[in-house]
């Protein structure tokens, strides 16, 4: 834990161009911090946002595009936990802080561990409906979630036929890449965009999707322009290229 918490202290705290503020936002009868970093450059620029703290890849590539492009930045701050507990000190009741987003998708994840109770559910929905307004996710700017996983796991074939997330697809474009990394979008014109570019790109079926409470699904069922960039942990330099592609074409539209 405390090595977790020096690698995020390192990330968010050694660049002096850009200065992380903190905010907190209510879950249950704790706070949870969150960073917020914005780019010098102007311009209105994308969200963007990462709820999973161990994930840090993903946050160093945002930082360091942040110096160049328009945007914000907003990062949980679990203390290089993926789950947050509803109480401090106690792990006995945790939650996915991407599947809070929808009661339904609250209730899939704690069923998923057998923590189940109205009442926490309750509290965890209202944190994502909190988070929803305090980071402003509306469809006045694109959203861009940063996430990270691992060799071999969770992948773009998990939204071919017969993967674990094909419910969710509309249409999977595999490139000759790491399958680890992978856009997922909720737009078609950015679908063709990045899969010209030479990318993995999944379109989520909004109207299809399941209600597993993440943002993705959120932003899918309510118009709002949202693209995943998931990249291996540790892939640094591919999880930029990404980004920065992205970035570009955001720019321009
Ligand atoms: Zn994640």
């Amino acid at each position: 834990m405390k090595i977790a918490l020096t690698v995020f202290a390192v990330i968010f705290f050694t660049t002096p161009l850009l200065r992380a503020q903190t905010f907190a936002i209510p879950l249950g009868s704790r706070s949870v911090s969150f960073h917020r970093i914005d780019s010098q450059v102007s311009g209105d620029g994308p969200l963007l946002i990462s709820l999973h703290s161990n994930e840090a890849t993903s946050t160093r590539a945002a930082r360091s595009l942040l110096v160049n492009y328009a945007g914000k930045l907003i990062a949980i701050d679990g203390g290089g936990q993926r789950r947050i507990p509803l109480k401090q000190g106690s792990n006995r009741v945790t939650i996915d802080p991407n599947r809070v987003f929808s009661l339904a998708g609250v209730k899939r994840d704690m069923d998923r561990f057998s923590i189940y109770s109205a009442a926490e559910a309750g509290q965890c929905a209202a944190f994502g409906e909190q988070i929803i307004k305090t980071c402003n996710i509306s469809k006045e700017r694109p959203v861009i979630a940063l996430h990270n996983n691992t060799n071999g796991g969770y992948s773009i074939d998990s939204y071919l036929p017969g993967g674990s997330e094909a419910a969710a697809a509309a249409k999977v474009s595999r490139a000759p890449a790491d399958p680890d990394n992978f856009f997922l979008v909720t737009h078609p014109k950015l679908f063709d965009d990045l899969v010209k570019a030479g990318f993995n790109v999944v379109l989520q079926d909004n109207s299809k999707a399941p209600d597993d409470g993440s943002l993705s699904v959120y932003c899918g069922r309510r118009g709002i322009v949202y693209v995943n960039v998931e990249a291996q942990h540790g892939a640094d330099e591919e999880q930029k290229r990404m980004l920065e592609a992205l970035l570009k074409l955001l720019g321009t539209r």
